[in-house]
């Protein structure tokens, strides 16, 4: 597939389920964040992907914008005690915030690879 016949959507896509945006078969990351240096099928360089901060920044927002009114909801339904509030929203954040990064970045670098046009 060349550049122009892959979307935004797809390349967000591919990213987000931490493949190659211009080939789909390539994995982006070495572990767990670490990106790889290029696409092992199509040969894409994923240094110039450089997400930065970038992902930390959308993923912290969006859970600050779910995670958080689901707490002060269960708070004034069910009215837990301060102790097992935070028992169980403190490890539940963290879960979610180190579930989501890895997502988040993979379509970050996929919108970077979009956005910075046919080269
Ligand atoms: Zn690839």
């Amino acid at each position: 597939m060349t550049y122009n016949e892959i979307s935004w959507p797809k390349a967000l896509v591919r990213g987000f389920f931490r493949r190659c945006p211009q080939c789909g078969e390539g994995h982006l990351f070495q572990g767990y964040l670490r990106p790889e240096e290029k696409c092992f099928v199509c040969q894409l360089n994923f240094e110039s992907l450089n997400a930065d901060d970038g992902p930390a920044y959308i993923t912290m927002g969006l859970v600050c914008l779910f995670i958080v009114p689901l707490f002060f909801i269960i708070q004034a339904l069910y009215q837990p005690s301060m102790g097992m509030a935070l028992l169980v929203s403190l490890p539940l954040t963290l879960v979610v915030i180190l579930g989501l990064l890895p997502l988040i970045k993979g379509a970050f670098m996929g919108a970077l690879w979009k956005s910075r046009g046919e080269n």
